[in-house]
């Protein structure tokens, strides 16, 4: 069975930082892509607030990554992680295609995903469809759009908005909010906030060439439906760490996150995780990146004390 000193989980900044990090650390690295290349980055199409990064489009900064952990050695498989087993060390990774691989270490960035609506019209992701306002509001100068959601992310992110969008209404399907008194204190006091209450979006409308046109809004106290006119549509309801894979494994907390200490060290010693799988904070590349080279390094100095050693044996850390 192929054995590697160190495999990386995940192909978004945290993923590719890691790789670039352990590959000059000369340990060979392999990282495993999964199945959505960029992470959260493949969601929109323009970036201009990664430092140093002169471009625009988030792929080509994706492909950068990419290009530059493989030129120190990092080996790109696409492939995904279907089963971990970290009961036994070297650890032992299964993947989709019938390959079982073992690690002395491994990184774990597979990144969270935005909680989805499942509308019809959802489809239309940078097309007006979006699940990020600090990556998209910028497109949409004295436009129209539609926040879903009613917590701190949504409200949060809808007052962000307000700086380019001349009209940011807020539908919630309730008629109190769940983000923070501050927040909300904040939003209501925004002459651009505008809220929509007790209604949910049934259905995103507009296609691939004219991209969002508006919402068809569904009042839940009385069922009546509208078309509402909109140029975007932000949609944040939560999102998920993709962690299932690790469920009953790493300790988690109670939003399914990994949790780290300051080393980016799971609860299993030689496991590590950067990025979205354990920040529900931030998640931005740039700090997804940072948390993907910290945990890199942090691998590489669990390697260099193991050396010839045997695997520590006591593996979880509490
Ligand atoms: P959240 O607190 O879980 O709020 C999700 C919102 O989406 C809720 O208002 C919920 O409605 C609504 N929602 C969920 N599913 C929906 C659906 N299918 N259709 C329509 N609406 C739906 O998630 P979050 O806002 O992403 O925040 C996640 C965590 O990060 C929270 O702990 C939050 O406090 C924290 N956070 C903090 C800050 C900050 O402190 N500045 C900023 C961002 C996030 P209901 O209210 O009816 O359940």
């Amino acid at each position: 069975m192929e054995l590697r000193e160190i495999v990386i989980i995940g192909a978004g900044p945290a993923g590719y930082a890691a790789g670039l990090y352990a590959g000059r650390a000369q340990l060979s690295p392999l990282l495993l892509t999964g199945r959505e290349i960029g992470g959260q980055l493949s969601l929109t199409l323009d970036i201009e607030n990664y430092p140093g990064y002169g471009g625009s489009s988030a792929g080509e900064l994706i492909q950068t990554m990419q290009k530059q952990a493989e030129s120190f050695g990092t080996e790109i498989r696409y492939d995904y992680v279907t089963g971990v087993d970290f009961g036994n060390h070297p650890f032992v990774l299964t993947t989709e295609t019938g390959g079982e691989i073992r690690a002395k270490a491994v990184v774990i960035c597979t990144g969270s995903s935005p909680r989805h609506l499942d509308v019809p019209g959802e489809e239309l992701v940078g097309k007006g469809v979006s699940y990020c306002a600090t990556c998209d509001g910028f497109f949409f100068r004295e436009k129209r759009v539609v926040v879903v959601g009613g917590g701190d992310a949504a409200i949060e992110e809808g007052l962000f908005l307000t700086r380019f969008a001349s009209e940011v209404h807020v539908v919630h399907r309730r008629d109190q909010l769940r983000a923070s008194p501050t927040l909300q204190e904040r939003a209501f006091a925004n002459s651009r906030m505008h809220f929509v209450w007790n209604s949910v979006v049934e259905e995103i409308l507009g296609d691939g060439a004219s991209g969002v046109t508006s919402v068809r809004l569904r009042d839940v106290t009385n069922g009546a439906t509208r078309d509402f006119s909109t140029d975007g549509v932000f949609i944040f309801i939560g999102h998920l760490p993709n962690t299932s894979l690790f469920e009953g494994v790493l300790d988690m907390d109670d939003g399914g996150y990994i949790r780290v200490d300051d080393h980016q060290q799971t609860s299993i010693s030689g496991v590590f995780a950067g990025g979205d799988v354990h920040d529900h904070m931030f998640r931005q590349a740039i700090t997804a990146a940072g948390a993907g080279a910290a945990a890199a390094i942090e691998a590489e100095r669990f390697l260099a004390r193991l050396g010839n050693r045997a695997y520590p044996g006591s593996i979880r850390q509490g």
